[in-house]
């Protein structure tokens, strides 16, 4: 073990991993930078709205209002869920998986049956 894959804790001085996302002595999170910190508001509203991951944001919007009969809304929400789902994969503190799921779940369930029903329609409309 090296030197350089150890850095002091800021918070407590205790010498941690470098790449450590968390102190393990203090148990201070490093995976934001510090003037994030500052925002208490962000922090304590983060778990419940997903601000930082605006796909999965919006995919359960569009999987909220995919009740409305128009297949496009569904669809969106099933592709912005999807691509929500892989920003959380990549990055943990965004949050919103539960968002993402509701906008796959509802958005892809709402979106084929109103494109089911479209195609019926156009297919034995006329
Ligand atoms: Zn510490």
């Amino acid at each position: 073990m090296s030197s350089l894959d150890r850095r002091p804790c800021p918070v407590c001085g205790e010498q941690i991993a470098a790449a450590a996302r968390k102190c393990r002595f203090c148990g201070e999170l490093f995976d934001e930078p510090a003037d994030a910190r500052d925002e208490p508001a962000g922090d304590g509203t983060g778990g419940l709205i997903p601000y930082k991951n605006v796909p999965a944001l919006i995919g359960y919007y569009c999987g909220v209002f995919s009740i409305i009969p128009c297949f496009c809304i569904g669809l969106a929400g099933l592709v912005l869920g999807i691509l929500g789902l892989r920003k959380v994969a990549r990055h943990p503190e965004v949050k919103g998986t539960v968002h993402a799921w509701i906008g796959i779940l509802a958005g892809g369930f709402f979106g084929l049956l109103w494109l089911g029903l479209t195609i019926l329609g156009v297919v034995f409309g006329r």
